[in-house]
């Protein structure tokens, strides 16, 4: 009989305190990327990874310290009144003489309006220029380093919840994204589940997913912005010192996606897969060969069909 225990969703999700570099999967500390050896990861819970992070994102410590100082100078374009030049008014001339100071005036305070006008908008344009935009990663396909696929029908689920809508799914995942960035929008991807079976297609039989990570490439079906407390409540054990760190986030991201699959879902797997005794009709049951289940050689990826 298998009798074990039902899941602890926090249990199997320990603190995921690294991150590769390459495609911004979250990974639990001693954990390789699954795809591939050139993959790097680096912990964000200590100094060395957090500056190696940071160069990733913003650019060296230079590079990062002259943006600061165009940010600044963009942000201090003066809003000096248009009068500030006029330091000559403490007398009142008569005739002829005033309407000709009326119009110097008048004349010296469009070209005034003028100047300030063109000033703020090259410092505008210096500052959009020099701003900082994050480094991130490219979205990939569930098949990339993988197998070809196996099309099957999700069966059997083990229910979690997506941590962005809290709906209830058999697996899930969130990806994190910048609108400003370089090379890809990617900050951060994660997807897990509590477990689910899949039918393959012509009896070819059942795929048991275990619980744990896994890749999923599913359409986006909600979404929370930046600084929502939900959005909040995932970056923040992962980078406690974001908030503090005046060198800069080493998660910018202006949204959060989610994507989920369920039972009767169509699914694409990309991984390699073992055959081994179902582990619940094999104890006790005398009567044949027991039956047999497939299980994922690593990390399962899903695409949903
Ligand atoms: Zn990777």
């Amino acid at each position: 009989m298998n009798s074990a225990p039902p899941p602890n969703e926090a249990a199997l999700a320990p603190a995921r305190t690294h991150i590769c570099v390459d495609c911004r999967t979250l990974l639990a500390p001693g954990e390789r990327c699954d795809l591939g050896p050139a993959h790097r990861v680096v912990s964000l819970a200590d100094a060395p990874g957090r500056r190696s992070m940071l160069g990733e994102i913003w650019g060296s410590p230079e590079v990062r310290k002259s943006a600061r100082r165009a940010a600044q100078v963009g942000a201090g374009a003066g809003a000096a009144s248009s009068l500030d030049w006029c330091t000559g008014c403490d007398g009142v001339a008569d005739g002829e003489g005033f309407l000709v100071m009326i119009a110097f005036m008048l004349i010296a305070g469009v070209f005034m309006l003028i100047f300030y006008a063109l000033r703020a908008l090259y410092r505008a344009y210096v500052a959009h220029r020099d701003r900082q935009l994050p480094c991130g990663a490219g979205a990939r396909a569930a098949s990339t380093a993988r197998p070809k696929g196996r099309d099957g029908t999700i069966v059997r689920e083990r229910s979690t919840e997506g941590p962005l809508s809290g709906l209830p799914c058999a697996a899930w995942s969130v990806s994190l994204s910048a609108k400003s960035f370089l090379h890809g929008p990617l900050m951060l991807s994660d997807a897990g589940t509590l477990g689910f079976d899949v039918q393959l297609d012509g009896g070819a039989g059942v795929v048991r997913i275990p619980p744990g990570r896994v890749r999923l490439e599913a359409p986006t079906v909600f979404t929370r912005k930046a600084g929502d407390p939900v959005a909040e409540a995932i970056t923040d054990p992962i980078d406690p010192l974001r908030a503090a760190d005046p060198d800069g986030d080493l998660i910018p991201y202006d949204e959060a996606r989610e994507a989920r699959v369920e039972v009767g879902q169509r699914v694409r797997l990309h991984v390699e897969l073992d055959e081994i005794p179902d582990p619940d009709s094999a104890a006790g049951d005398y009567r044949g060969p027991p039956r047999m289940l497939l299980v994922p050689r690593g990390v399962p990826a899903i695409k949903a069909l």
